[in-house]
């Protein structure tokens, strides 16, 4: 029986157990997966310990994902973006990124072609990053806009790509074929809007990284025609990425995205 597990603080809601063991029930898999809380202090000591008790990987959350780089043997991926979502103890305890990948997979899971793309990104915290790195690959153009300039100069530096202030975010939205939210707004119900939704178009594509609840973002995207799509597929596909890298398996990723849906219940 291999064990699996993600470390976060917190931790408790996080849907990757109940994702993951339907993925190992469908693969014929004798694995399961487990969530445990750990904090900063504690996350060299964990990862170490998962080595030596012969853990087939982990998962990393919130605060985890970049205080893991200086733990792990970062992959070049996770070196560009900063952070490290998956580990893996195959040959060393290396470090991946696959929120980005994740990301890429869900928009394709929907027919959005981003190369050559105008692309607006709000947002310079970790899912930002990822998804910056990502689609740049990808070949969208991308133009990225935060709340705070500083941390999003700093990624628009970090890879090469534009930065606009947040003041012009309408302008910015208008001017874009594909918006996507990788900001924590709209989390929670009666979170202020980014802008005023009822300048999207129908021809647009938004995309909210968001999955536990449908966003007054993705509402107003649909009452304007536009194609909304919501967070749960990014997390099936950056879980089926973190599958592969640890089993070398393509992952169930129908069985993956039931499981995620009958938990949140959307
Ligand atoms: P993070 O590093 O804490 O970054 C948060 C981002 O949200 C920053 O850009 C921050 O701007 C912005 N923000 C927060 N409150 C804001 C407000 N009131 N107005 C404007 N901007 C605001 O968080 P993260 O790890 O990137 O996660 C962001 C979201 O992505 C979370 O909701 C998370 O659940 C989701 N996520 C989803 C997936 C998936 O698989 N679907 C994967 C990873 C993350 P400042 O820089 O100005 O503070």
């Amino acid at each position: 029986m291999k064990v699996y597990a993600v470390l976060g603080d917190p931790v408790e809601h996080s849907l990757s157990p109940v994702m993951h063991n339907a993925a190992f029930r469908a693969m014929g898999l004798q694995a399961s997966y487990h969530a445990f809380r750990v904090g900063i202090n504690r996350l060299r000591d964990a990862i170490l310990g998962a080595d030596a008790m012969g853990f087939g990987g982990l998962n990393l959350t919130i605060p985890l994902k970049e205080s893991a780089m200086a733990v792990v043997e970062p992959d070049e991926t996770a070196v560009a973006i900063g952070a490290v979502n998956t580990v893996s103890f195959r040959g060393g305890i290396r470090g991946h990124n696959t929120d980005g990948v994740g990301a890429s997979l869900a928009l394709k899971h929907y027919g959005v072609n981003v190369k050559d793309a105008e692309v607006l990104l709000i947002g310079a915290g970790g899912a930002a990053r990822a998804i910056a790195y990502q689609l740049s690959r990808d070949g969208a153009g991308i133009v990225v806009t935060n709340r705070t300039p500083q941390r999003g100069m700093a990624l628009a530096r970090d890879l090469g790509l534009e930065f606009r202030p947040f003041g012009e975010i309408e302008d910015l939205v208008r001017a874009s074929d594909i918006v996507i939210n990788a900001t924590s707004v709209g989390m929670h119900e009666g979170d202020p809007r980014l802008f005023d939704g009822r300048i999207l178009r129908s021809e647009q594509v938004v995309f909210d990284v968001i999955y536990s609840r449908d966003t007054e973002l993705l509402r107003d995207a649909r009452m304007a025609g536009a194609k909304a799509i919501d967070g749960v597929m990014m997390l099936v596909y950056q879980g089926a990425e973190a599958l592969r890298i640890w089993t070398g398996r393509e992952a169930p990723v129908d069985v993956m995205e039931a499981a995620v849906r009958a938990a949140l219940r959307v």
